[in-house]
């Protein structure tokens, strides 16, 4: 005769599952010798008394490079969240050749980038056309007054000692563009 097998529902088994991984953690040692132990189970960082090095490329705080800075406002046009503000004015800059005329030169007047609402997607930084915007990979800037996440040009300018040089892209992104497919011939 034959038995019927009654089926576990999958709640049930997920339930199992988080169960066994939480004994695991708590008590690395195993169930023979039960010794509650989870900090040497756990796989959690015990932030801020150990800390990781963030990798090269990290997005923590975006710098700005002063100098570099045209007060072009693409950077502020493009930004999907509207967090970056800058005011600027025309300055007469000396003429590039002898005998020319005086150029027209933007000067930067403010530069803020408000943390609190960036999403870190990182576009300012792709856009900007002359390199003013850089990725550093600090992240301990948090702030028990949301107000203090504004961040003005001389803070963000700061950041600049924390970017690190260029390192070459990985090997696994260098296939991927060599991926990229040749265009179909047409008949
Ligand atoms: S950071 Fe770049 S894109 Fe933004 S205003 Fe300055 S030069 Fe223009
Ligand atoms: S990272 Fe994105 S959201 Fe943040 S300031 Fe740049 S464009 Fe705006």
């Amino acid at each position: 005769m034959k038995t019927k097998k009654i089926r576990m529902p999958g709640f049930f088994k997920g339930l199992k599952v988080t169960f066994m991984t939480m004994l695991k953690t708590l008590f690395p040692g195993g169930l023979k010798k039960p010794v509650p132990n989870p900090s040497a189970g756990a796989h959690t960082v015990q932030y801020p008394r150990v800390k990781e090095l963030p990798p090269t490329r990290a997005r923590g705080v975006i710098a700005l490079h002063t100098e570099n800075c045209t007060a072009c406002m693409l950077c502020a046009r493009e930004c999907p969240d509207w967090c970056i503000y800058i005011e600027g004015h025309k300055e007469l800059a000396p003429p590039r050749r002898e005998g020319g005329k005086p150029r027209q030169v933007n000067k930067l007047d403010r530069f803020d980038i408000d943390f609190a609402l960036c999403m870190y997607c990182g576009i300012c930084v792709e856009v900007c056309p002359f390199d003013a915007l850089f990725w550093s990979p600090e992240f301990e800037y948090s702030e028990p007054k949301i107000d203090d996440l504004l961040h003005d040009s001389k803070r963000l300018t700061n950041w600049m000692d924390t970017v690190p040089s260029f390192t070459e892209y990985e090997d696994g992104s260098e296939q991927k563009v060599r991926a990229v497919p040749d265009p179909v011939e047409k008949v």
